[in-house]
């Protein structure tokens, strides 16, 4: 079993939709899922499309670069392999894929931990909406990768905006 900051990382056998997204991750894929009737694609990966509610769909690959639309920051860790983390950000990243599809409040996110690209919290300072982030891999066992996001570098996608001191 997978382990994280000493948590057991356990997705039952038959959870079809967690086990094989983190099983592409430990590929260097990142997957979500298209609905093969409206062509949405999606995340979570549930079984049934939000928009159309059809239960046919396919894995799509994705670039993993995208745009923080919303953060989080965790002062208080209510796991306690991330104490030593806090304050730490999580981010909502909405993925380039569908930007602003099928409505602007509704597109293709995803959330993450924001860490540095060796894998440690990001600095508190560096964390605000607009800025860009592409997705790194983090190996937890042969078929179990967690992706997170990191800061791309790319000039952000609009001003960027962080929570006032
Ligand atoms: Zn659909």
């Amino acid at each position: 079993m997978p382990e994280y900051r000493g948590m057991n990382l356990l997705v039952p056998e038959h959870d079809s939709e967690y086990r094989e997204y983190f099983a592409l991750a430990a590929q260097g894929r990142l997957a979500v899922r298209r609905c093969a009737d409206c062509g949405l694609l999606r995340y979570p990966p549930g079984a049934a499309c939000p928009w159309c509610q059809s239960l046919a769909w396919t894995w799509q690959d994705v670039a993993g670069r995208g745009t923080i639309v919303s953060y989080e920051l965790v002062c208080h860790a209510v796991q306690p392999g991330f104490r030593d983390w806090t304050p730490y950000a999580v981010v909502l990243v909405e993925l380039d894929e569908q930007r602003g599809q099928p409505t602007p409040e509704e597109a293709l996110r995803v959330v993450a931990n924001l860490v540095t690209p060796d894998l440690r919290p990001e600095t508190e300072e560096n964390v605000a909406i607009n800025k860009r982030v592409r997705v790194i891999f983090q190996p937890l066992s042969d078929d179990f990768a967690l992706p997170q996001f990191t800061l791309s570098g790319e000039p952000p996608a609009g001003m960027p905006w962080r929570l006032p001191e």
